[in-house]
């Protein structure tokens, strides 16, 4: 069992759960067990909390349908988006992510997602959700279904409207482009138009996250002046902004690995079990990507920029304890990979598994509930073969799930995301 608390593993491990909550976890022999447990032997593999996926959407596949057709399916039925998000979910608890953040769904399937899960309608992982993205008439995502919102009165009023059907966050869109070729990178909203964000997320506990660029005068600086909660898609990237993340409290949350697999081939991946998907992924990088050939791929800038800078303004942050989260951004069923990643740059894997888990719900305000394998917290408990402290690649033989008390079959949910398409 790996305890992420204290960044160790524990051998001859043992959990014992009472319906949906841990009530003891630790050296099996040093546990007060009672008789009557009914015991689920699994052998040699290793205990860690369930994920959790600091960024994804519910109902987008990066890649299906082209870069901007991925956003197309917000304009499908609501019924079929749904039906795809229950597909995507199955996927992500396959591989072991038992709470996620829903950054932007329409029209709040996200909502009723979430409400149906936590009903028993239908199986996924923990959903906490923003509801609809929030962006300027002429920012990025605006061809989309996000919320359009001109000056700090319709914020206020967004925001609140979200709040009174049940977000649980707030997401901006700061920084992008519209999807022209040649467009620029610009700052969709004012100051004034931030902080009214902020102010009303902040007045009833929620956190806010912010789609952002990386460069300081891009938004980023302000965004962080200001009090924001999370930075989407960004990891500092100097001394400067170092420091001003250090002061602000606010948590990087990367999604490094969508951003070099704009393409998912996601019908290539039919078929595979999570260790396949993941081996695909890794062996179409290394083809890809290996020899720096990346004039092919889509959005090469942004390719050439992650393999260029990110490693080493990934360590640096985090040796200076810039709080950070790992998300996929819609990578379903691939979440090992943003890990793989993270170790790959130099991190420790004790350190990624803490990242993947108890920090992720730390920066969600959930890490009272789940994010460790503590007693009174959720059984959110996975298995995998093999020692992850040892081999990150081994996250992909996740063997057992349990999400809440409930214990699901991984291969059960890997059937069910191939029939439903
Ligand atoms: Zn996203």
């Amino acid at each position: 069992m790996v305890d992420v608390e204290v960044r160790e593993v524990i051998e001859d491990a043992a959990i014992v759960v009472d319906g949906d909550r841990i009530v003891a976890a630790g050296k099996q022999a040093s546990l007060d067990t009672p008789d009557d447990l009914k015991w689920i032997d699994l052998g040699e593999q290793t205990l860690l909390p369930g994920f959790v996926d600091a960024h994804s959407h519910i109902t987008i596949n990066p890649g299906l349908l082209g870069i901007i057709g991925q956003l197309d399916g917000l304009n499908e039925p609501s019924p079929r988006q749904v039906l795809r998000g229950a597909r995507n979910l199955h996927l992500d608890l396959a591989s072991g992510v038992t709470t996620m953040r829903i950054v932007g769904e329409v029209p709040d399937n996200d909502f009723i997602v979430r409400d149906a899960i936590n009903d028993g309608l239908m199986v996924g992982p923990r959903l906490l959700v923003s509801g609809r993205a929030i962006t300027a008439s002429n920012g990025h995502g605006s061809l989309v279904p996000a919320w359009i919102v001109d000056g700090p009165d319709e914020m206020r009023r967004v925001v609140r409207e979200q709040l009174r059907k049940g977000a649980d966050f707030t997401k901006l869109i700061v920084t992008g482009r519209q999807y022209r070729a040649d467009a620029t990178e610009y700052v969709g909203f004012t100051a004034e138009e931030l902080e009214v964000a902020i102010e009303e997320t902040h007045r009833v506990g929620n956190k806010i996250g912010a789609h952002l660029r990386a460069d300081l005068d891009t938004g980023l600086r302000l965004c962080l002046e200001l009090g924001l909660d999370f930075t989407d898609h960004v990891f500092p990237t100097d001394q400067e902004s170092i420091e001003l993340f250090l002061s602000s409290g606010a948590t990087a949350i990367p999604t490094y690995a969508v951003g070099l697999q704009t393409w998912v081939d996601w019908d290539a991946l039919r078929g595979m079990s999570i260790a396949e998907r993941l081996a695909y992924i890794r062996e179409r990088d290394a083809e890809r990507l290996g020899d720096g050939n990346i004039e092919a791929a889509l959005m090469a800038e942004r390719v050439r920029w992650i393999l260029e800078r990110a490693p080493d303004d990934f360590m640096r942050s985090v040796r200076a304890g810039v709080p950070y989260a790992p998300g996929t951004d819609a990578m379903h069923g691939l979440f090992a990979y943003e890990l793989e990643i993270f170790v790959k740059w130099g991190l420790d894997p004790l350190d990624a598994l803490a990242a993947a888990t108890i920090q992720g719900a730390e920066a969600l305000g959930v890490a009272g509930e789940t994010g460790s394998l503590a007693p009174g917290k959720a059984a959110d408990i996975i298995a995998v073969d093999g020692n992850p402290a040892e081999d990150i690649t081994c996250l992909g033989n996740v063997s057992f799930v349990m999400a809440r008390g409930l214990r699901l079959d991984p291969a059960a949910l890997l059937d069910h995301a191939e029939v439903s398409g």
